[in-house]
């Protein structure tokens, strides 16, 4: 099933790593990767992280890998606007990392009267802040949001992640955001442009079977699932997201290399 991938698109939370573990196997996966001439990149949903946050956890669960390896919704977002919305302004909701992308990507950003309202993960979100987006919202403003994700898994629980921001916004407006990140389409595009393949050279492997494996269902792409993270077994028997292969764990796709 892996004839045509040139390049695996990992997960890192609980496809990677656990915690501050690699699960067991998985930089010997990386490296058969490798060897069978093919390439690997780690892709996260969460926009509050840099990519010198995710090289520095990497390193830490001994992956040390350069930073053109990781990629961020928070680059869909912003190649999105540019692509799109040439020249358009942004009222941005999220934290100092997805503001250092967007002026990495030279992106107009505005505090009042903006074109476009992007909302990431913030987690400094005030009143204040979510009355002047819902106004412009309101107003005609461009929704958007950098990914889904209703809840993020910390040590203590799960916290609420954008995707409850987002019922929130819509509540208030009735205005549902054009939604970026896996699983969405503006990730597959966001791949095949960086990386200057087709979607059939791509393969998605990760955890959780509402993005990591819909991202890869919804467009022709197939999804490895793994069941070292938030899916088990029983979930994916209830679910009506098919996934092409379910695995174990990471280890276990060398077999198929
Ligand atoms: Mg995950």
């Amino acid at each position: 099933m892996f004839e045509r991938t040139k390049y695996f698109i990992i997960d890192m939370d609980g496809t990677l790593y656990l915690g501050d573990t690699l699960i067991p196997g998985a930089d010997e996966c990386l490296r058969r990767i490798e060897e069978s001439g093919r390439d690997y990149f780690f892709f996260s949903n969460n926009s509050s992280n840099s990519i010198d946050l995710c090289c520095a956890r990497l390193a830490n669960v001994g992956v040390p890998v350069p930073r053109e390896k990781v990629m961020l919704s928070s680059y869909v977002a912003a190649l999105t606007v540019k692509r799109d919305y040439p020249g358009k302004r942004v009222y941005l909701l999220g934290n100092g990392n997805l503001y250092d992308v967007f002026r990495e990507m030279d992106v107009p950003l505005a505090q009042e009267d903006a074109d476009i309202v992007m909302l990431g993960f913030d987690k400094d979100l005030t009143y204040e802040r979510i009355r002047k987006a819902c106004r412009m919202i309101a107003n005609g403003a461009v929704f958007m949001a950098t990914h889904p994700d209703v809840n993020c898994p910390t040590p203590d629980g799960y916290i609420p992640d954008t995707g409850a921001m987002i019922e929130m916004f819509a509540a208030s407006t009735g205005k549902y955001p054009q939604v970026l990140g896996k699983p969405m389409k503006a990730t597959v595009d966001y791949l095949t442009q960086t990386l200057s393949c087709s979607r059939d050279e791509l393969a998605f492997v990760g955890d959780r079977l509402e993005t990591d494996i819909r991202v890869g269902t919804d467009h022709g792409v197939p999804a490895v699932l793994v069941l070292t993270g938030v899916t088990d077994e029983e979930t994916v028997r209830q679910s009506s997201i098919r996934p092409d292969l379910i695995l174990p764990s990471l280890r276990d796709l060398a077999d198929y290399l």
